[in-house]
């Protein structure tokens, strides 16, 4: 076994044991690869090992793998990062979910970079479970307002919610407090279920607090390398 074909069976099974000590069935959660810094190998090598869905935060390295791994068939990716409107083409081009929209204008550029015939573009509302405006989310006031921009937006469907854990906060803490904002998202759309959360410090808690989706990078992958 590689190191990286042990560390997913490894991290596998803790979901499994997770999921399982909260009452849940494992086959609920999809469990996301976050290959940022890593190269193209690594993901044909995930790919090679089952692996189905994989994450990137930057535009232009979600671009570049997503075309250097295009012949891998059933690959889905998906792009947790904070994402500049004037990219919005590229990144639908890329992606098929986008975790991290988490403002107006966002929504209006995601819809508008459809091409005429493309299928609905699947995207999650990115909300900051901190004070700190610069941490990326919106701000759980404006909730709903963008919940009910994105439910209007003809080419996008929204799936659900996603967050990061704050760092000065116990992850469950917070992870309660978004289970709490699913709701208030799925008041607006029935159908927005997914609950985008955990990473590789937390999953376990996020498994516990309604995750559906996980983002779990380094204790797949190993350590970052440092960037080109
Ligand atoms: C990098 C990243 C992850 C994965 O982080 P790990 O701690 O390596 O598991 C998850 N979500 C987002 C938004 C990220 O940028």
């Amino acid at each position: 076994m590689t190191d990286v074909a042990s560390r997913l069976a490894d991290v596998d099974l803790r979901i499994g044991e997770a999921a399982r000590a909260a009452g849940r069935d494992p086959g609920e959660l999809t469990r996301i690869v976050v290959t940022k810094f890593h190269p193209a190998s690594l993901v044909r090598e995930l790919h090679a090992l089952g692996a189905r869905d994989v994450g990137e935060n930057r535009q232009q390295e979600l671009s570049s793998k997503s075309a250097e791994t295009a012949d891998l068939a059933g690959l889905t990716w998906h792009f947790i990062g904070q994402a500049q409107t004037n990219k919005a083409r590229q990144i639908r081009r890329a992606a098929r979910v986008v975790h991290s929209v988490d403002r107006e204008r966002l929504v209006t550029a995601l819809d508008a970079a459809a091409e005429p015939g493309e299928g609905a573009l699947d995207v999650l509302v990115q909300i900051n479970l901190t004070d700190d405006p610069g941490r990326g989310g919106v701000a759980p006031d404006d909730l709903e307002a963008l919940a009910e921009r994105v439910a209007a937006a003809e080419t996008l469907r929204l799936r659900g919610v996603m967050a990061v854990a704050p760092l000065d906060e116990a992850p469950a803490a917070a992870f309660e407090r978004l289970a709490g904002y699913a709701e208030r998202v799925r008041a607006v759309v029935p159908e927005a279920t997914w609950i985008s959360a955990g990473m590789t410090a937390d999953f376990a808690e996020a498994i516990a607090c309604g995750a559906t989706h996980l983002r779990i990078g380094s204790a797949i992958t190993g350590p970052r390398p440092a960037r080109a």
